[in-house]
């Protein structure tokens, strides 16, 4: 079980991915999708894709990326997941940082001449289009670039220590990195899944987060596909298709940002509520505010958990019933050794903060082309350093108080940002709060700086929110300047860049 193709049975009846809304709902058998991988493996042999050719697939979520992405993996390719709607700048910096062979992109693309299409062209990488015919998964090779003169590679089983895939981190505190996960990285997080929430062959899961990234790819994709259960694939999230085919597909979980949980939550509700077995929260902080509602609304255990793409997604979760699930916090570690460790390493006392580090089969052997990043990640011990601060409480549920890099530094005091975001959200006027680090030169050096959405139809002044925090938190806490705002930037996948709020509202006061 040690590697992808190994992990997938074609024994299952079960459909294995639905794609709703084409024009016909198109089901797959996992007979199918083995045949349809091995077609696809057999296109990209022709092409001469050999062991360690990176694969950039820029598709959005749809039944071909599913299929070159597991052909290209199960070869010992490696795929390269890129997010389709980048610009050209940043198609360039991904294929360029991967040396990709080829880059497959939709079709129309070529004729396009789309950004990805160009940046592929700088790089003399291969351009193919990639679509679902009704019959099979087309590979329509536009450009050979640097595969010219390529001879057919023989099929080779992939190595677990084969690298399967290459993603890059969000950039949330300085530039992406690129990180090779291995086969065995993968299996690894795919089985801790599918124990911590027991995942079978009756689950059906709606997927909603990108698969260009670890959430989506390996939570709501790799992990249920090899348990034997059925995903349900729409091309994007839409908050007024998800009940809908949520029902009609019989989906029982799904997994998200606290952000898409949010916007449910603010959509109109089906009557009744489907059973849901349960709702997993991740890649960001869930505040307990919105774990409640979502806990009353849905009627649904809400697990979080924590996840980086160095560990190939998840580390620690909150578990199923009759388990305990802890409001604020990511739970215990699943299949992962987490400790809480000071900068020489050495474990600090229960409910002492320090830097939340990890240890297991499914944590990268390091980044790619990055000695620097890689000295300084892991300790002696083989732990990797995450960059978050947390502590453990009592039961050992890991808490996280914050990035270490987006600590609020305010004249030595190190004030946590997910904190006061929790406090504001409180406020029975605000809809979203984010807290951010401002400059503050001459005086603390940094101070607090915070950007407030206010809920529909409601009003709050800056006044009120810093008299809210005065109430709750100590003085130090109480932002220096509060920006209320119609909306706050965020990532494709819905993640919240401080670094860039700050940036954000700044430019605002210019
Ligand atoms: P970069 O490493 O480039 O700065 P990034 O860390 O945002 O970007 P990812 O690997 O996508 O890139 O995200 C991992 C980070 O997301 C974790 O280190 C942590 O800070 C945050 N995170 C994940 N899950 C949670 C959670 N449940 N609560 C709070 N933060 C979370
Ligand atoms: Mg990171």
């Amino acid at each position: 079980m040690a590697t992808l193709a190994q992990s997938f049975s074609a024994d299952s009846t079960n459909v294995a991915v639905l794609i709703p809304h084409k024009p016909d709902v198109l089901a797959v058998s996992y007979q199918q999708l083995h045949s349809h991988i091995g077609a696809f493996q057999e296109k990209l042999a022709r092409l001469g894709i050999k062991h360690g050719d990176a694969v950039s697939i820029a598709l959005p979520n749809s039944y071909e990326f599913i299929v070159s992405f597991l052909a290209a993996s199960w070869q010992r390719g490696i795929a390269a997941p890129l997010n389709p709607a980048y610009k050209q700048d940043e198609f360039e910096f991904y294929i360029d940082d991967l040396k990709s062979a080829v880059a497959l992109v939709p079709k129309g693309s070529f004729e396009q001449n789309g950004p990805a299409v160009r940046a592929a062209r700088k790089y003399n990488a291969a351009i193919a289009e990639c679509y679902w015919d009704g019959r099979e998964v087309v590979l329509d090779v536009k450009e050979l670039g640097k595969l010219q003169g390529r001879e057919y590679q023989r099929l080779e089983q992939a190595q677990p220590e084969d690298t399967a895939l290459v993603l890059h981190t969000s950039g949330t505190t300085g530039r992406p990195k690129a990180v090779p996960l291995s086969h065995r990285n993968l299996t690894t997080t795919m089985r801790n899944i599918q124990d911590t929430y027991k995942l079978g062959p009756e689950d059906r899961t709606y997927l909603v987060m990108p698969l260009f990234h670890v959430h989506g790819l390996l939570a709501a994709f790799l992990a249920p596909l090899s348990s034997g259960g059925s995903v349900i694939v729409p091309p994007k999230f839409s908050a007024s298709q998800f009940w809908t085919d949520f029902i009609a597909h019989k989906a029982n979980w799904y997994t998200a940002v606290p952000t898409i949980h949010q916007i449910l939550l603010k959509s109109p509700l089906p009557n009744p509520i489907p059973k849901i077995r349960f709702i997993r929260s991740c890649s960001s902080p869930l505040s307990p505010k919105t774990f409640q509602d979502l806990e009353t609304t849905f009627n649904a255990p809400v697990l979080e958990a924590y996840a980086m793409t160095e560990a190939a997604h998840q580390m620690t979760s909150n578990p199923l019933p009759p388990g305990k699930r802890q409001p604020g916090s990511v739970g215990l570690g699943q299949g992962v050794e987490v400790k809480i460790l000071d900068q020489d390493g050495n474990e600090v006392p229960q409910g002492q903060e320090a830097e939340i580090c990890v240890r297991g089969q499914n944590v990268t052997k390091g980044y790619l082309n990055n000695p620097s990043a890689n000295a300084s990640s892991f300790t002696k011990d083989g732990f990797f350093r995450t960059g978050d601060q947390g502590k453990k409480d009592p039961d050992g549920y890991v808490i996280i108080t914050g990035r270490i890099k987006e600590l609020i530094n305010k004249g030595g005091e190190k004030i946590s940002p997910i904190e006061l975001d929790n406090t504001l959200l409180h406020h029975p006027k605000v809809g979203e709060a984010v807290c951010f680090a401002i400059p503050d030169p001459g005086h603390y050096g940094e101070d607090i700086g915070a950007a407030v959405v206010p809920k529909p139809n409601e009003k709050v002044s800056e006044a009120e929110i810093k008299a809210f925090v005065a109430e709750k938190l100590a003085k130090f806490k109480i932002p220096k300047k509060v920006w209320i705002v119609s909306q706050i930037p965020k990532t494709a996948t819905g993640k919240i860049q401080r670094r860039k709020v700050s940036e954000a509202m700044l430019k605002k006061d210019e």
